[in-house]
């Protein structure tokens, strides 16, 4: 199937009431968050960082957890600016046209470049809290991390002693469930879905594409490679997010939005 040009998906665009997004680790790159899969990808480079991201051996292994957090602390979450792909996203906001944003981001970098809280969909959930697995605390990431500069290598709850986990979704634990469900509703109640720096590869993340389509939704892709979604998309565009967003935002964004 021919794909749209980027002018056509900046008329429908400009044309959509309401426009759901999904972004993946291609939108952080820029920002200098290295993704997972990718050539330079966490994963791909060290295989044995998955093992911090996976439930079972987090829980059952003290080593993987004195390595987890020294990861957090050293995170380039810390260092991260939002780029002109998320400042982007946050002119569609403003254009009226904005369902919701999903991301499968743990940065908070949309929240950074002042997208509306509300209106982001954090699927993996957000490094900059830490959660109790025993007792379900919640306390900023930023305290924990003190204490863990300050020597404590495993930082316990401080309520019940539970072992603590920043509250991102690792492999081996579910969605949160309230989360998702408001990601499919958007997903459905959508006329311009547009998947953005995402592999489409993880579900129910991918998923979401499928919704947009049986709700009869129009489904715009940009990604660097290829997708699984892409033979069903309406448009695929390759180039750089930081790039083609800002174009294509620029025909609805209000011209009294502040640069
Ligand atoms: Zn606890």
């Amino acid at each position: 199937m021919p794909t749209a040009s980027e002018a056509e998906v900046a008329a429908w665009l400009a044309a959509a009431q309401r426009v759901t997004v999904l972004t993946g680790a291609g939108i952080s790159t820029d920002s200098g968050i290295p993704d997972f899969r990718g050539p330079q990808g966490v994963w791909t480079r060290d295989p044995s960082a998955q093992a911090l991201v996976t439930i079972d051996a987090y829980l059952a292994d003290p080593q993987v957890r004195r390595r987890a957090w020294q990861a957090r602390l050293t995170h380039p979450v810390w260092q991260a600016e939002p780029n002109a792909g998320h400042r982007a996203l946050v002119d569609l906001e403003r254009s009226g046209r904005l369902r919701a944003l999903v991301t499968q981001n743990i940065d908070g970098l949309h929240q950074a470049a002042g997208s509306d809280p509300e209106l982001v969909l954090e699927l993996h959930g957000t490094v900059h809290w830490v959660r109790c697995l025993s007792c379900e605390r919640r306390t900023p990431m930023r305290e924990v991390l003190e204490r863990v500069r300050a020597g404590e290598a495993d930082p316990p709850c401080g309520d019940c002693g539970g072992i603590q986990k920043s509250a991102t979704v690792s492999f081996g634990e579910t969605l949160d469930p309230a989360v998702l469900a408001a990601a499919v509703r958007a997903s459905r109640d959508c006329d311009l879905f547009i998947a953005a720096g995402t592999s489409l590869s993880v579900h129910p993340a991918a998923g979401l594409c499928e919704h947009a389509l049986v709700a009869g939704a129009r489904l715009v892709i940009l990604n660097a490679q290829p997708t699984p979604y892409d033979p069903v998309a309406d448009a695929v565009i390759r180039a750089p997010l930081g790039e083609v967003l800002p174009r294509l935002v620029a025909h609805v964004a209000p011209t009294d939005a502040p640069a």
